[in-house]
């Protein structure tokens, strides 16, 4: 059955249902009941999938959803118009315009670590836009994956948006299959399996990849806040969130402080025992939990380091004196483990940014404006807030993405509509002017190409031929009424 979903919802999208913008708007406010009726459903299996409480869900996942759905539902108009162009002299009496057009058949493809937002943010992208989807939640959050199925049919067209469910083969057997986008979040090691798959069929892809987003501390900022919020940013769902800052830069003389001040902060944040705070996640699965412990075993423990196995708890940790050859700094954590890697001041950190591929998210804490501003040119990564982070992702207006081996591609707010659509290029002539043409008809000469390339060349406003016509009429009526002055002059 699986095997011909792709072909299925590609009939139905055929169909021209999803066209309107009213039916769009009707299935965005389905998702939005979805998400708001069975809200407690939700964060049930959150905390079955990751023992993460009510709160912490709304905040990290449900509000985002909500927010962009809230948006698209009420800039769909905006979005979906036709967008008028720059044109030049020959198209100037032409209608020139962009208009965004569905692709068809979407691929989601989600992970485990915020499975609502990873699979709905997208999916809100792909209604806005037209398309029909197909949405593969992470096999390892089952919980939701379970639900998700469960759920999806009971509010959304379920001949246009469908639920796929299982692991590693059956994201293969799908991928094998035809589709006009696929969008997929998860590791860089499968981002490149998924792109491999989708050149057969020429798919354009979505890479919302990961990877290791650099910390740097100035020692001219304020460290007690930059630590706050460090603390709040990386153990939040237990590390496990693609920009957690992945590790710490800063110059030995401060390297103490900073861990003084990260051990209040979590102090007050989880109390002294964050394994029975209602705020503190678990890592997924054993597997994740093994692999996570083990990139501990060449470092010195600053704080935390507890952990248990049958519960996949792992505390808080900082590791001090980290060295860059060091297995922890070979991959992204992924994981409640923050190393601290010292570095003679701002130049050794930019080098060091620089010598690694292009991370997903990029945090410089600074009071100094000159430190702030050299970092941000002399550095490259999908996103950065300064003197904060995370919170770039949750401004819509801002697109969310990686660059490099952080992922290709953007998504929020309008930015998911954009990526989800083809932008058709549009030129509507009329039947007029047909002199105006022969500067490209052949037989060609010198005089004909010199004029075709003055139409060609000069760039008008992107205003629509009626307003070209208008300026015409005017100065034509302009020079009517000096001839009309000069003959009654000469009269009289
Ligand atoms: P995962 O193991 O859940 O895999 C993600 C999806 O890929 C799942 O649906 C899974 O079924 C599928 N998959 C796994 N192996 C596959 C294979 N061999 N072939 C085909 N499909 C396969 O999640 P993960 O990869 O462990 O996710 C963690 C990574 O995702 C981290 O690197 C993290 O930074 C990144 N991430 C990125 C973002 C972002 O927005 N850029 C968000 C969340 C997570």
């Amino acid at each position: 059955m699986e095997k011909q979903v792709a072909d299925g919802l590609r009939e139905v999208f055929q169909s021209g249902r999803s066209r309107p913008l009213q039916y769009r708007k009707q299935q965005l406010r389905a998702l939005l009941r979805l998400i708001t009726e069975r809200q407690e459903d939700i964060e049930q299996a959150l905390k079955q999938d990751l023992n993460r409480n009510t709160y912490n869900t709304s905040l990290f996942e449900l509000i985002s959803i909500e927010n962009d759905i809230k948006l698209a539902e009420s800039e769909l108009g905006d979005w979906a118009a036709p967008r008028p162009v720059k044109k030049n002299l020959n198209s100037a009496l032409d209608d020139v315009y962009i208009k965004p057009e569905p692709l068809g058949v979407v691929l989601i493809i989600g992970t485990w670590n915020y499975p609502w937002a990873m699979i709905l943010q997208p999916l809100v992208g792909a209604i806005a836009a037209g398309n029909a989807a197909v949405l593969k939640p992470s096999e390892l959050s089952e919980h939701s994956a379970r639900l998700m199925k469960e759920l999806l049919p009971l509010y959304l067209d379920k001949e246009m948006y469908q639920v796929v469910t299982g692991g590693v083969a059956e994201t293969q057997e799908l991928l094998k299959q035809r589709f006009d986008h696929i969008f997929y979040t998860g590791s860089s090691t499968v981002g490149k399996l998924v792109m491999e798959a989708a050149a057969h069929h020429l798919t354009p892809v979505t890479l919302e990849l990961g990877g290791k987003s650099p910390c740097y501390i100035d020692k001219n900022c304020d460290i007690a806040v930059a630590c706050r919020r460090i603390t709040w940013g990386k153990f939040a769902n237990c590390g496990q969130t693609c920009i957690a800052p992945d590790y710490i830069l800063c110059e030995p003389s401060i390297q103490d402080r900073i861990v003084e001040e990260i051990q209040k902060t979590l102090l007050e944040f989880y109390q002294k025992d964050p394994k029975s705070s209602p705020d503190y996640c678990r890592i997924i699965n054993t597997r994740h939990f093994d692999r996570v412990l083990a990139l501990m075993n060449e470092c010195t423990i600053a704080l935390g380091g507890e952990s248990d196995r049958s519960q996949c708890f792992i505390a808080p940790t900082v590791l001090k004196d980290v060295l860059p050859h060091f297995k922890i700094m070979q991959e992204e954590i992924f994981g409640p483990l923050l190393p601290i890697v010292t570095v003679n001041g701002l130049n050794e950190a930019i080098h060091f940014i620089n010598a690694r591929e292009k991370p997903l998210a990029l945090y410089v804490f600074s009071s100094d404006k000159t430190v702030i501003k050299r970092m941000l040119t002399e550095t490259s990564s999908g996103g950065v807030t300064v003197n904060d982070v995370l919170m770039h992702y949750t401004v819509d207006s801002l697109p969310f993405g990686g660059v490099g081996n952080s992922g290709m591609g953007r998504y929020h707010g309008r930015h998911t509509f954009d990526q989800l659509s083809h932008h058709r290029a549009c030129l509507i002539k009329s039947f007029a002017m047909e002199g105006l043409n022969d500067a490209r008809y052949p037989p060609l000469t010198a005089a004909r190409l010199r004029k075709a390339k003055f139409f060609m060349q000069h760039r008008m406003c992107s205003c629509s031929g009626i307003c070209v016509w208008a300026i015409i009429a005017t100065l034509l009526a302009i020079g009517l009424l000096v001839a009309l002055i000069v003959v009654l002059t000469v009269l009289i």
